[in-house]
């Protein structure tokens, strides 16, 4: 008994020790995610989970760990604003065979390779995360800060409604959104404004930061043309009514005008992909202070990203992927020429190791912009994106996104400049010398 006592005394004084502890980073050169420039030679005090310091020449507290960064750089850990962390198979794979246990696991695992690329955050853009993001903040595994969507919310026949041919609606068989989808959460197939709502609400109960409503047609579903538009606006409404009600925002999956102008009209604040946007349709994202979230490296991905462990892509596939990437160029051109409100999204899903195509993203995006446009999208950028869920926006402790005091310490060092070259980003095997996130140490190569 007083073994145990005395075991129990130490591992109390053992976390008050910890959380009292002090980190020093000394001799880093530092982006702090908003800046022009990197400042010289600088150190970085981090206390528990938050800067405290930076500065020209800070005394090291008692007992700190001190870190020598070797004239290497630090910045702001990388953010992306679109990942299904849960999609790690084929669809009729997560929806239909495999047990929701295995899904979580290899879940699990795609958010511990997202932090080891170097992404501290992510906004989780569908799909079953709730579960996977309680465990992540709890330390039991590690992974990226979630900003969680929860379930799709998709019309019947929408991108969202992935049954096959021969499955009967829910709604039409009497049912109650009792199929796999939205047992598993995965997504809502919903009809009307009474059901947007439920849908809405429901996953804003288990705690989605923001919500995913599919307002087109989409590349992945088999039964709705890329040009089809998606949800009334009076459904879009209910939706955003409903996200404001608690504070949020809607973002919606889209990619032609008619769709994106409908739920611009009814108060969606995101859209993601946007890939056939036209000019008036990116004026009104500007003049709506709105954000686009649209995904370059798609246009150089191999056939196995979009089927995965195929080597060609189905023609009826095929057809729906090659005029959505014949749009990328116009709209990035677009965005950059009205300079309205971009996000760093990849999208990159499928399958297990299919998260470093999120570092793709960084060096095709360099046909538009400089590397330091890019990281700022990646970093403060999509920080600005995240507060928009406002009162429920979880991480508010400190800032997210930059250097700065007060912040959260989530933070990258590379060797080589990011600001001169972004390879040094995309490549982080090599480059990466730290990771830390949340205060806490998970890669040191110094
Ligand atoms: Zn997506």
């Amino acid at each position: 008994m007083r073994t145990t006592c005395l075991t129990l005394l130490f591992f109390v004084i053992g976390i008050a020790v910890y959380s009292q502890h002090n980190i020093l980073i000394k001799n880093v050169n530092v982006w702090d995610g908003t800046s022009d420039k990197l400042d010289k030679n600088l150190s970085v005090l981090i206390k528990d989970n938050l800067i405290i310091k930076v500065g020209k020449s800070i005394s090291e507290p008692n007992g700190a760990t001190v870190i020598d960064g070797a004239g290497k750089t630090l910045i702001p850990g990388l953010s992306d604003a679109h990942v299904h962390l849960s999609a790690t198979m084929g669809n009729g794979e997560t929806r239909n065979e495999a047990h929701w246990m295995y899904t979580s696991i290899r879940t699990a695992k795609a958010a511990e390779n997202f932090l080891m690329l170097g992404f501290t955050t992510v906004r989780d853009l569908g799909g079953p995360v709730f579960g996977i993001k309680r465990a992540i903040d709890e330390g039991l595994t590690i992974g990226p800060r979630i900003y969680p969507s929860g379930a799709y919310i998709s019309q019947t026949s929408g991108h969202g409604d992935m049954r096959s041919a021969n499955e009967p609606s829910v709604q039409l068989s009497g049912g109650q959104m009792t199929t796999s989808d939205a047992a598993l959460g995965w997504a809502f197939v919903v009809d009307g404004v009474p059901e947007v709502l439920k849908a809405a609400r429901e996953n804003l109960r288990k705690g989605a930061t923001q919500l995913k409503v599919m307002a087109g047609g989409g590349i992945a579903s088999d039964f709705d043309p890329i040009h089809s538009v998606q949800f009334t606006t009076e459904e879009l409404e209910a939706a955003v009514q409903a996200a404001a009600d608690w504070d949020t925002y809607v973002a919606v999956h889209i990619y032609e005008p008619k769709g994106a102008i409908r739920a611009l009209n009814a108060g969606v604040k995101c859209l993601d992909h946007g890939h056939l946007l036209d000019e008036e349709t990116v004026k009104l994202i500007k003049e709506k202070d709105a954000w686009l979230v649209p995904q370059a490296f798609w246009t150089e991905t191999p056939a196995s990203f979009w089927v995965p462990g195929e080597d060609t892509i189905p023609e009826a596939l095929n057809k729906k992927i090659k005029p959505v990437l014949e749009g990328t160029d116009t709209v990035f051109k677009l965005a950059k020429k009205y300079g309205i409100n971009v996000g760093f999204g990849s999208d990159a899903y499928g399958d297990l190791g299919y998260e470093s195509y999120a570092l793709t993203e960084f060096t095709t995006r360099a046909k538009w912009y400089s590397p330091l446009e890019i990281l700022k999208q990646a970093t403060s950028g999509n920080a600005r994106l995240f507060s928009l869920s406002g009162k429920i926006n979880p991480y508010t402790e400190g800032k997210l996104g930059v250097i700065k005091v007060g912040a959260y310490a989530d933070l990258l060092i590379y060797d080589g400049n990011p600001l001169d070259d972004i390879e040094v980003v995309a490549h982080p095997e090599k480059t990466l010398k730290l990771i830390m996130k949340d205060g806490k140490i998970y890669k040191n190569e110094l």
